[in-house]
């Protein structure tokens, strides 16, 4: 759980959100890990990083970087006489990363061209949520990650994380995300959230399909699950992104 950025929290979402599961017929198998309690361990990979020189410290604000945002190595050689550490980052130096994606197929990206030295630790002393994840995943021994295709653009990132602090890399899977007709992810963000006004076996028979899955009329929840289950066929998921679609209740 998601839960160590207070500034963007909204009170009681996080009960929600498992709430919302629990409906779906979505539970944990193990007790679920809130990132608020995991303030420790990132701590320690951040002080490793910096201790070995992977990562340094940056004393620059949003009006230093240049407009692409692409951190163009300002402090990674030490801070300017007077400046003050504000957040650390992550040298990327010369990294190339390559996965494949088992939707979205090949993925090469140079972190220097796209990024730069990303920031583990922002200004406000928070954990950047690449760090923290890549540390999660590691310590509950994740093996598959399985998330919509606009975290995409954050894996690169991550797989180099898992390099440096010599950590395993999971298998990932980047499935489409339902976007509105202005090309928007669908989500209570865009008041545009469905899920709690569909009953739950219809809402998870949208979901099989929007996967590219197809199960058979009529089924009840707990079916819906075996038979998703016992069909899943990970190839049919259509490869691509976005699928604009209109899950309005009204419609
Ligand atoms: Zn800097």
């Amino acid at each position: 759980m998601e839960d160590i950025d207070p500034p963007r929290e909204v009170a009681g979402s996080a009960k929600r959100i498992l709430h919302d599961l629990e409906r779906l017929g979505m539970t944990s198998d193990l007790p679920v890990l809130y990132q608020s309690t995991r303030c420790g361990a990132y701590q320690s990979a951040i002080d490793t990083l910096l201790s070995e020189g992977k990562a340094f410290w940056c004393s620059c604000s949003r009006k230093d970087l240049p407009p692409s945002g692409i951190y163009p190595g300002t402090c990674r050689n030490g801070l300017a006489r007077g400046k003050t550490p504000r957040a650390v980052r992550l040298k990327v130096k010369g990294s190339t990363v390559q996965f494949t994606d088992l939707v979205q197929g090949a993925v090469v990206e140079n972190l220097e061209q796209t990024v730069g030295d990303f920031v583990i630790q922002r200004a406000d002393g928070l954990t950047a949520y690449q760090l923290a994840v890549v540390v999660d995943d590691a310590f509950q021994g994740i093996t598959e990650v399985v998330r919509g295709s606009d975290l995409l653009k954050s894996t690169a990132r991550q797989i180099h994380l898992q390099h440096v602090l010599g950590l395993p890399t999971p298998a990932y899977l980047h499935h489409p995300v339902a976007v509105d007709d202005q090309g928007r992810k669908l989500g209570k963000r865009f008041e545009s959230d469905p899920l709690d006004r569909l009953p739950a076996e219809e809402a998870v028979r949208m979901a099989l399909q929007f996967l590219g899955q197809g199960p058979p009329d009529g089924m009840r929840l707990e079916e819906l699950w075996s038979w998703a289950c016992a069909h899943w066929r990970t190839e049919s998921i259509p490869a691509v992104q976005c699928i604009p679609a209109d899950l309005s209740p009204h419609a």
